[in-house]
């Protein structure tokens, strides 16, 4: 749990150094907006011998956001995909009690393991790492307490309901992540997943969590979605493809007590 709780406190750091990233590229493009505006200017009043250092800044500040979304890149590909097959009631129950202490004793926690839940074939460390996002993203929309709700199911596309998500028919593991929280309106529920969109004040939402989860979720050959409400609630759902093969245990990660089965 310690090593857990580590983990996490890292995960934090990263995001911080994300949002600071964030930030920057922020500052860069209100100087390339300012830049061209003072240009579209020049041009206009026919000063075209001062054109000259509003290309020049402009071209400066693109190539500080280019070299920004590089780091990024370099960072988002070091992490990179180690699928195995996994019982995911066994790795949410693993995690239960780090759960419970990131979103607090005023938020009631639920967990819902289907039985006879099939396996899936991922990283079992960032499936660990959504579902926390998706309860800490749950906490942060209960801030006066609520019910959050882990459920897994067994679930079978096929024609019309796999096309509606995007998905190929055939044999999914779902994990719903419900909470009674604020909901979101239509449009946040539309851009939620885009990269650095948040809602929440600068410093505190980087807008990177639910846009790691949906590419990892298209990575594993599954998907994401939400459901809505405002005022009511919200329900994340992963979609992974169910694995055929072998059955096999999780190994717990160096330092963490074993899952204990559901
Ligand atoms: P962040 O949490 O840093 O803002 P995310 O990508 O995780 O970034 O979420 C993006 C936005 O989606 C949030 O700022 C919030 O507006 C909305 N959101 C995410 N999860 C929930 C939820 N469970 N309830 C309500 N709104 C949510």
């Amino acid at each position: 749990l310690e090593a857990q709780l580590r983990q996490s406190q890292k995960m934090e750091a990263v995001g911080q150094l994300t949002g600071g990233i964030a930030h920057d590229f922020n500052n860069l493009l209100t100087g390339i907006t300012g830049a061209l505006e003072l240009l579209n200017r020049r041009l206009q009043e026919g000063r075209f011998a001062e054109t000259g250092r509003y290309i020049t800044t402009a071209q400066g500040a693109a190539r500080r956001a280019a070299a920004l979304t590089h780091r990024l890149l370099a960072f988002s590909r070091r992490q990179t995909l180690d699928p195995r097959p996994t019982e995911v009631n066994r790795l949410i129950a693993g995690m239960e009690e780090l759960i419970r202490r990131s979103i607090g004793p005023a938020i009631t926690l639920t967990v819902v393991g289907a039985p006879r839940l099939w396996p899936t074939l991922v990283d079992p460390n960032q499936l660990e790492n959504a579902l926390l996002n998706l309860c800490i993203n749950a906490r942060d929309a209960m801030p006066g307490g609520g019910r959050l709700t882990i459920e897994t199911a067994n679930l079978r596309l096929d024609g019309r309901s796999a096309r509606e998500r995007d998905l190929p028919p055939g044999p999914y593991v779902t994990i719903a992540v419900t909470d009674t929280g604020t909901g979101m309106a239509p449009e946040v529920a539309a851009r939620a997943f885009d990269p650095f969109f948040t809602t929440k004040p600068l410093g505190q939402g980087t807008g990177l969590g639910l846009s790691m989860i949906y590419g990892f979720a298209r990575q594993s050959g599954g998907q994401a979605r939400i459901q809505s409400e405002l005022g009511r609630g919200t329900t994340m759902r992963l979609y992974l493809p169910r694995h055929y093969g072998e059955a096999e245990t999780v190994e717990p990660a160096p330092g963490r007590p074993a899952a204990a089965p559901a």
